[in-house]
């Protein structure tokens, strides 16, 4: 058993098997994510506008 501690559940996983979640599995005694570099929704946030703005124009600033 591995405990996940990426939420407030705190799953107890077993080798191979998955939280309640269903996002985190068990390998080697390690928590790791089963979907790895999949997201479910993208949105449009901003923190920083001036960043954002940079951004939407296609450059960065290199200072
Ligand atoms: S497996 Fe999912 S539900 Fe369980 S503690 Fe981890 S993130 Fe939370």
């Amino acid at each position: 058993m591995t405990k996940c501690l990426y939420c407030p559940h705190h799953c107890d996983i077993s080798e191979g098997s998955t939280g309640r979640c269903a996002m985190y599995t068990s390998s080697n005694n390690e928590i790791i994510e089963r979907y790895p570099d999949h997201w479910l929704v993208v949105t449009p946030v901003c923190v920083d506008h001036s960043f954002c703005s940079w951004m939407a124009k296609g450059k960065i600033p290199s200072d």
